[in-house]
């Protein structure tokens, strides 16, 4: 998606730890700035697909929604970002 290439869903991922009170925040950053704020980015596509028996192709309208990196631009996927989080807790819980 976007450029982005599947060795980028390596588990390495780079998360800033935010400490108040007993409480801990851990932000997902960007694994090339170390920035953590992110803007919605959204696209829009019709994916075409055949029918069995028929010539005439259906479509779905899609909206997708990625991340950009308000500092360099680098895009994350929703996926990327959510496994981030998902290995963050993981961490947290061992
Ligand atoms: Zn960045």
């Amino acid at each position: 998606m976007a450029g982005r290439q599947a060795s980028d869903l390596a588990t390495t991922v780079v998360l800033e730890e935010v400490r108040m009170n007993n409480d801990i925040q851990d932000f997902f950053l960007c694994d090339n700035c170390a920035n953590k704020n992110f803007a919605i980015v959204h696209n829009f596509s019709l994916r075409f697909h055949s029918v069995n028996f028929a010539d005439r192709l259906i479509y779905d309208r899609l909206v997708d929604e990625v991340y950009q990196c308000t500092k360099c631009h680098k895009i994350f996927s929703k996926q990327e970002m959510e496994e981030g989080l998902r290995l963050k807790r993981k961490h947290r819980e061992c």
